[in-house]
């Protein structure tokens, strides 16, 4: 089918405010986890990414902010969205839930308070196709996504192998990908993601294709590291199949990275928790840590952005200038600073924000922290110093676009609006 027969009379749709033209090329925006800038660049200089170079040279080559919290789920929602988590609601990976008091993942679509470009896309007739590295954003990213032979998917690695048709609008997964499930902490397990998304672009021609990876590579792995190069190589190579099927392509992360370790190579830790313990009184204080999911080896739940509940009759505005004044924090909000500051929904932050400078992470408790599974120095994200990402097209900007302040959630706007 092409395209043009499944398009409105318009030929565009508008979604959270933003308008989007309708594919003219099946259209895939990548969410590379954790791709700083830096990495594809390496890669490039070391030979073994020629597709990237390409693109770097003839393409589109800008750098975005992402959102703070710079972490997977907030920024994953902003890129198909179209608009930060003031909008669509997702301000970590975890929070704690006002409605019910507990600390609870935000992975469930419940919390999503838009929808994201894909049901849009599906009424004006596209076919969608949406695979995620882990499972934990499936749900979110799937919203009302009427799922279906023909229609849409929207499947992860982690649980490729439990894709129905009724779930996940896709069965037998594996043997289109050719693959087994990979380990959760793996680059195979991204490295599922292109060979499912060229596999899928062959076999279903969606119009729209989201692939999102996992940072287990970026957590421990510097840019122009060894591994780091084999991981970029492995994305050329599908990318480049992707392109030569004639796909228009943009690529953006969702956080850098950066590192975050002491001299000696330990983690470079302010526990807030203890800090807080000391200065209020014992589990006064209560320290939410949203980088916190149920894969925390790879960072031991160590990131830049803490959010922080404080106990009856202190001022927020008080403890924020104690905590701004400690070394190590480059930010310390009341929730209302922060939501404006961040674009954020306030409603789901604590009573302040604290985020630690480039190389320092924040923790709970020393005691609360497992840091057994950091088997390289710490590398992490979710501060403003891990903001700065790579947004990139296969094709060159056709419109004047000016002096424009980039995000990572333009990426579907260059795809559709502003390439060749
Ligand atoms: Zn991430």
């Amino acid at each position: 089918m092409a395209p043009d027969s499944l398009t409105p009379s318009s030929g565009e749709i508008v979604v959270n405010g933003r308008r989007y033209r309708l594919p003219r090329q099946p259209t895939v925006v990548v969410c590379v986890d954790g791709s700083e800038p830096g990495y594809i660049e390496r890669a490039v200089e070391s030979g073994r990414a020629p597709w990237f170079g390409k693109v770097l040279t003839r393409g589109t080559s800008l750098l975005a902010d992402c959102v703070v919290p710079s972490f997977t789920n907030p920024n994953n929602l902003s890129i198909v969205t179209g608009q930060p988590p003031s909008v669509h609601g997702i301000c970590g990976n975890y929070f704690l839930d006002p409605d019910s008091g507990k600390e609870v993942m935000m992975n469930d679509p419940k919390f999503l308070r838009v929808e994201t470009l894909f049901p849009s896309f599906q009424r004006a007739g596209c076919r969608i196709a949406v695979v995620t590295a882990k499972d934990k954003l499936r749900g979110l990213l799937g919203k009302g996504l009427e799922l279906g032979a023909g229609k849409a998917c929207s499947f992860s690695s982690e649980k490729s192998d439990k894709a129905t048709l009724a779930e996940n609008g896709i069965e037998k997964v594996n043997e289109l990908v050719g693959m087994a499930v990979p380990d959760v902490y793996s680059a195979g397990l991204s490295e599922f993601v292109f060979a499912a998304g060229a596999k899928l672009m062959e076999r279903d021609l969606p119009q729209i294709m989201y692939l999102s990876t996992t940072d287990y590579i970026q957590h421990k792995h510097a840019p122009g590291t060894p591994v780091a190069d084999d991981f970029y190589a492995m994305m050329d190579r599908y990318l480049g199949r992707l392109d030569a099927m004639g796909c228009t392509i943009a690529l953006t992360a969702d956080h850098g990275m950066n590192a975050k370790f002491d001299a000696n190579h330990q983690p470079d830790v302010i526990y807030l928790q203890d800090l807080l313990d000391d200065w209020l009184g014992k589990e006064q204080a209560r320290v939410i840590l949203p980088i916190t999911d149920p894969y925390v080896v790879h960072h031991g739940a160590l990131g830049s952005f803490a959010v922080i509940y404080l106990p009856a009759g202190t001022t927020a505005a008080a403890m924020a200038a104690k905590l701004a004044a400690l070394p190590g924090i480059e930010a310390a909000l009341s929730k209302e600073e922060a939501a404006r500051r961040f674009e954020l929904p306030a409603d789901r932050l604590g009573d302040l924000i604290v985020v630690s400078t480039k190389h320092k992470v924040l923790g709970t408790s020393a005691a609360r922290h497992d840091l057994s599974g950091l088997t390289e120095p710490l590398r992490s994200h979710g501060g403003i110093s891990e903001q700065r990402v790579p947004l990139l097209c296969n094709r060159p900007l056709s419109a004047d676009v000016g002096q424009r302040a980039w995000r990572n959630f333009d990426a579907f706007d260059l795809a559709l609006n502003l390439v060749a």
